[in-house]
């Protein structure tokens, strides 16, 4: 089955303590789109300005991205700048260019209304809440987000929350989100918001998963070197809804399965910049890097 990937599509410019990056191509939807597109087909929704180069549609044509949604239009492409501190962890954004996304107005083409997987990567929940409205009864849906949409779209962000099976979001966020440092007891009430499944990523340390058959914890694949974290969370989602679209069966069965393909392809993000060991990877080392994982973590 496939997925459709809302989100950003950017130019990324990058410094971290191995080197500086000016003007990759980036943005939550490329990061969750290649991704995703390592397991099942993906129709990428987002905006791009007449700068955005030839060389970076290749890369989604490498993918077989579908990007018939993907609108062209006079102005400048999004452009995201930020910077890592020693321990790459901790992340300053410099700039936020918004360019054409500040008036992105998504319309979905019939072709796209129907597709069962849909990831709302991040972007306003204003546009997320958009895409969805245009869907057709989907059967999965997952929302991706960020602090600055828990601090200037909070009441669109809590509608949107009632509407979707999954929220995924980072450790900081959630304790933003719920004023409560335990992660625990922070599931439950993110539960009380609306979606069925919860997953808090946690870096380096993995992620957790909330849900009705109770939590899972999935291991992040050790590695000896990051280059540059940017887009490693919208790895893990869109490696984890393009597991869920690739395999048959209940979802339940297969989510924690998700995850880990999820947290591996985040970690072929980390050792280069932007999406440069992304596109490098292939399935067959995906899934040799999951089997590595699966003697680590078993016990
Ligand atoms: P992550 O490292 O997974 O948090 O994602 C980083 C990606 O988010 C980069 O590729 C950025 O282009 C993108 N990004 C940064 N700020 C925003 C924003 N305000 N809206 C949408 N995408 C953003």
């Amino acid at each position: 089955m496939s997925v459709l990937v809302v989100g950003s599509t950017a130019f990324d410019s990058i410094k971290t303590p191995k080197g500086e990056n000016p003007r990759l191509l980036g943005g939550s939807a490329s990061h969750a789109a290649v991704a995703a597109s390592f397991f099942a087909p993906v129709k990428l929704v987002g905006i791009v300005g007449e700068d955005f180069p030839a060389e970076y549609m290749k890369l989604y044509a490498k993918h077989k991205i579908n990007v018939d949604a993907l609108q062209k239009t006079s102005g400048k492409t999004f452009h995201w700048s930020g910077e890592y501190e020693v321990n790459m962890n901790n992340r300053r954004t410099l700039a936020t260019e918004l360019g054409v996304i500040e008036h992105f107005d998504p319309v979905l083409p019939d072709s796209h209304r129907s597709t069962p997987y849909v990831l709302l990567a991040n972007i306003s929940p204003a546009i997320q809440h958009q895409v969805l409205d245009q869907m057709k009864k989907p059967k999965f849906v997952v929302v991706d987000t960020m602090d600055l949409w828990l601090n200037i779209a909070r009441p669109e962000l809590l509608k949107l929350l009632k509407r979707v099976d999954a929220f995924v979001l980072n450790d900081s966020e959630a304790r933003e989100l719920t004023e409560d440092d335990n992660i625990v007891t922070a599931l439950k009430k993110i539960h009380a918001l609306g979606p069925k499944y919860v997953i808090i990523k946690k870096g380096e340390h993995g992620a957790m998963l909330s849900s009705p058959k109770g939590l899972f914890i999935s291991p992040a694949f050790p590695l000896e070197k990051v280059v540059d974290p940017t887009g490693a969370g919208d790895s893990f989602v869109g490696g984890m809804i393009g597991y869920l679209a690739s395999q048959p069966g209940a979802l339940d069965a297969k989510l924690r399965r998700a995850m880990v393909y999820g947290s591996v392809v985040a970690s072929f993000c980390c050792e280069d910049f932007g999406l440069k060991a992304t596109t490098r990877s292939t399935r067959k080392a995906i899934e040799k890097r999951v089997a590595q994982l699966e003697k680590i973590a078993r016990f």
